[in-house]
């Protein structure tokens, strides 16, 4: 595996800046893939093992993806919008799972560390290089249901909504009362645009 620069490196360049979110993030996909034994950089059988789950549309997210290499194109990355700096790492092959979590304490422990430093995210940038893993993040073993149509080289029928007319990939669509819909005809709620 690359080194913590690297990976920051790579970050800043996708990401457009360095932040205290880039350094979480790259320290918490390290961790997640140090755990599960996978490096993506290294042969190609790596890379297709890994499925990621985040949990923030944030920084942190960015670089998650650039250490895993897992993009959402290539459905390998599953987004979870539930406001925590937080990741799973999926090992498609053993079925291998690991969640790892950012310690809300790690912004206090910025702080303490780093009193001399005005600003926050600078404080945070410098301090989360140097905590322990320990005191920077919660690892938790978990188990991950992947049907086949979340991997990522899954290919399925097409089918089209009976409503819109709009094509439909993967299982996504709803069947009821014998119709076949898209989620936007089938549940309002679900739509997250009003036609004008
Ligand atoms: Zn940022
Ligand atoms: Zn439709």
């Amino acid at each position: 595996m690359k080194s913590l620069d690297e990976y920051l490196r790579d970050a800043e360049q996708a990401h457009g800046h360095l932040c205290a979110g880039q350094v979480l993030g790259v320290r918490l996909a390290m961790l997640g893939l140090a755990r599960l034994g996978i490096d993506p950089r290294g042969k190609s059988e790596d890379r297709k093992r890994l499925v990621t789950f985040v949990e923030i549309d944030r920084c942190a997210t960015d670089a998650v993806a650039v250490v895993t290499g897992c993009r959402l194109g290539k459905r390998a990355l599953k987004f979870r919008d539930w406001g925590k700096v937080a990741a799973t790492f999926v090992d498609v092959t053993t079925g291998k799972a690991v969640r790892i979590a950012a310690k809300e304490s790690s912004k206090t422990l910025a702080r303490q560390m780093h009193p001399e430093l005005e600003d926050k995210n600078r404080q945070q940038m410098l301090a989360y290089r140097e905590i322990s893993d320990d005191d920077l993040f919660t690892v938790q073993w978990v188990k991950v249901e992947l049907p086949p149509e979340e991997f990522p080289g899954y290919k399925g029928e097409r089918i089209v909504c009976a409503a819109c007319g709009e094509g439909i990939n993967f299982r996504r669509e709803v069947r009821r009362d014998g119709k076949i819909l898209c989620r936007a005809c089938a549940n309002s709620d679900d739509r997250y645009y009003e036609p004008l």
